[in-house]
């Protein structure tokens, strides 16, 4: 964890460039929590672009969680969620350097945290508005499950899930994919209940906790973004997954 008066936080970018000084305000305790923790949390995550000062601040926000109640570590979750998928923007970060490392120590603080959320604090999760139980759940992925698969969801979010995109290797793509038309030659992926507790298998658990919500717009198509699709023109299979990133890679 790098102090916040480190000469490094001047070299580090958010949107406003002044990520240092919210998270400073954070910590102090000064002012409204969840006022400036979503100001931080947009500073950090606009338009879904990876900016370096995430990296030095989520280690502070690990252990700044811990001193809150279970009300406002749902809330906080769901606010840095886009800003740690974002991490999976471009090619990801490289390992072995500071951002890195950083990003790893925030993360390895935050997971036992939403992991506790998830497991122990099913009446406060229940409690929360429809909204922040759809934040938290799409952050809970960014840090317990497959970031890219976080930040393709906040990317599709755009659409409200009704459309995603894809591409297969042959050449044959489609920018409006109707993900809500559960097209043809997309199999739907066979999800298991959740039991409330594992979160071995990333499908399971995220489908398991939206349904728990009562969600209605990513819910539905998860079955689909998890599946296998086969390609209209070649007719290879892949998970979807794949055709998604390879359209946003290529295209
Ligand atoms: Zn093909």
């Amino acid at each position: 964890m790098v102090d916040l008066n480190a000469p490094v936080w001047k070299t580090l970018y958010s949107a406003g460039n002044d990520a240092e000084k919210w998270l400073g305000r954070l910590l102090s305790g000064e002012a409204e929590f969840r006022e400036v923790m979503e100001i931080l949390g947009e500073d950090l995550s606009h338009q879904l672009s990876w900016y370096s000062a995430t990296a030095y601040v989520l280690p502070h926000l690990a252990v700044f969680c811990k001193k809150l109640s279970p009300e406002e570590r749902m809330f906080l979750v769901g606010q840095i969620g886009p800003a740690i998928a974002a991490a999976e923007s471009e090619n990801g970060l490289p390992p072995d350097t500071e951002d890195f490392r950083e990003l790893q120590e925030g993360l390895d603080g935050l997971r036992p945290l939403v992991q506790d959320l998830i497991r122990n604090h099913q009446d406060t999760l229940d409690a929360a508005g429809p909204e922040e139980q759809q934040m938290f759940a799409l952050g809970a992925l960014a840090v317990l499950g497959n970031r890219r698969h976080a930040y393709d969801l906040f990317l599709l979010s755009a659409y409200c899930w009704e459309e995603g995109h894809a591409a297969c290797a042959c050449g044959w793509n489609n920018e409006c994919f109707p993900l809500g038309e559960k097209p043809g030659c997309l199999k739907p992926a066979g999800i298991a209940p959740w039991d409330g507790q594992s979160l071995a298998d990333e499908a399971v658990w995220f489908s398991g906790l939206l349904s728990r919500f009562g969600d209605e717009e990513i819910l539905p198509v998860l079955p689909l973004v998890y599946g296998t699709g086969t390609c209209p023109e070649c007719g290879k299979e892949e998970p979807y997954w794949t055709w998604l990133d390879r359209f946003m890679k290529d295209y």
